[in-house]
């Protein structure tokens, strides 16, 4: 069993496919950084304020970079759809849920991921 509550996992799902859809527009603009993000637009109108800066943040992105995202995105909804997510990529632990709050895509748990970064 996960340890994130059934609401839980639904919101973060929500937010993985928000995020899945912000990265695809912004891909498909062509040119991620030179567009301003319309807070208030249609796109992303029924995001969370968190969300849009989320979006903001992602529009700042190369086209690299936001590649490399909608990846991990996807693999997330992929484990999400196996049951398995939330789930350290690395040491196969628990991901916290303030973790992936803040970034539903995260594949590693906060003590992999600063391993990683020393
Ligand atoms: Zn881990």
């Amino acid at each position: 069993m996960s340890h994130l509550s059934t609401k839980q996992l639904e919101d973060l799902r929500l937010r993985l496919l928000d995020a899945k859809s912000s990265a695809k527009i912004l891909l498909a603009q062509g040119a991620p950084g030179t567009e301003p993000v319309e807070a208030s637009g249609k796109t992303i109108g029924r995001l969370t304020r968190m969300d849009a800066l989320q979006v903001q943040a992602m529009a700042q992105m190369s086209r690299h970079q936001l590649d490399i995202r909608l990846k991990q995105i996807e693999a997330s909804l992929t484990e999400w759809e196996a049951g398995k997510y939330g789930v350290c990529r690395h040491c196969k632990g628990s991901i916290g849920v303030k973790r992936l709050e803040a970034l539903p895509e995260a594949p590693f748990c906060l003590a992999c991921q600063e391993s990683f970064e020393v």
